[in-house]
């Protein structure tokens, strides 16, 4: 397979076309970005951790009987992925409260939820990504009462798989962002990246941030905590 003409460019990916009009090549940057791209900062080694992770959970996932565009690891900062149109939604499942749910509600962080909660966010940089409901989903075209009840579906059961992963190399899931796409048979498919820029991880004894919001919220240095959370699911 080859490397073809750039696609898109992300805030942290960049994405090629191949010779396979099939699939995708996607490369992961040294690039940290917050309050939507306000903030940017080049962050040496984070691009390799990022891919590195999302590789070996796409792969978990799989073993546990969920697909995702994930086809392999290529190189360090590379892999390559089934091509999908990605539905507009960021879709948000949080365990613990946290971010903008705390925020929001007035609910302490790190108050655990009664049961895992499912949101939707319209993924539209100029609106900032505004939550919205499914009959707002429907009535914007972007998905239909089917492919809702199956990311919904899908979301909860990564997140099965996932809360467990990461509880047994001591850390606690606490929310995560994914988004999914469709195939060109109309399949709906997760897609995107799962690393420690889309999910807040916490340490499960001492609470350290382990993840994004070490960047977001200042405290410290971001690619030792990610080479801390690739250590771990290694072991
Ligand atoms: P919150 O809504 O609390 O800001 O974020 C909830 C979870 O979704 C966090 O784990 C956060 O990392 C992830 N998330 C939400 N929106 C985005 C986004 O636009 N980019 C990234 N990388 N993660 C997001």
């Amino acid at each position: 397979m080859k490397k073809a003409g750039l696609l898109y460019e992300g805030k942290a990916k960049k994405l090629f076309k191949t010779d396979d009009e099939d699939v995708l090549w996607v490369e992961y940057l040294d690039q940290a970005t917050a309050l939507n791209g306000l903030r940017k900062d080049i962050v040496v080694g984070k691009g390799a951790l990022n891919n590195q992770i999302t590789s070996l959970l796409f792969q978990k996932l799989k073993d546990e009987g969920i697909e995702s565009h994930f086809i392999e690891k290529l190189s360090e900062t590379e892999q390559s992925v089934k091509s999908v149109k990605i539905v507009p939604l960021e879709v948000v499942v949080r365990n613990i409260a946290a971010g903008s749910f705390s925020k929001r509600l007035s609910v302490e962080e790190g108050t655990e939820l009664a049961f895992p909660i499912v949101e939707f966010y319209y993924k539209e940089d100029q609106l900032d990504d505004p939550f919205i409901n499914e009959d707002h989903i429907k009535v914007l075209g972007l998905a239909d009462d089917t492919d809702i009840a199956e990311i919904k579906k899908l979301a909860l059961r990564v997140n099965q798989v996932l809360s467990k992963l990461f509880d047994d190399v001591g850390i606690q899931l606490v929310d995560y962002k994914l988004e999914f796409g469709r195939t060109k048979e109309g399949k709906i498919l997760l897609a995107d990246e799962i690393s420690p820029d889309t999910c807040r991880l916490w340490d499960k004894e001492t609470k350290a941030h382990l993840d994004k919001d070490v960047y977001r919220r200042d405290l410290g240095e971001l690619v030792p905590v990610y080479q801390e959370v690739l250590t771990r699911l290694k072991k």
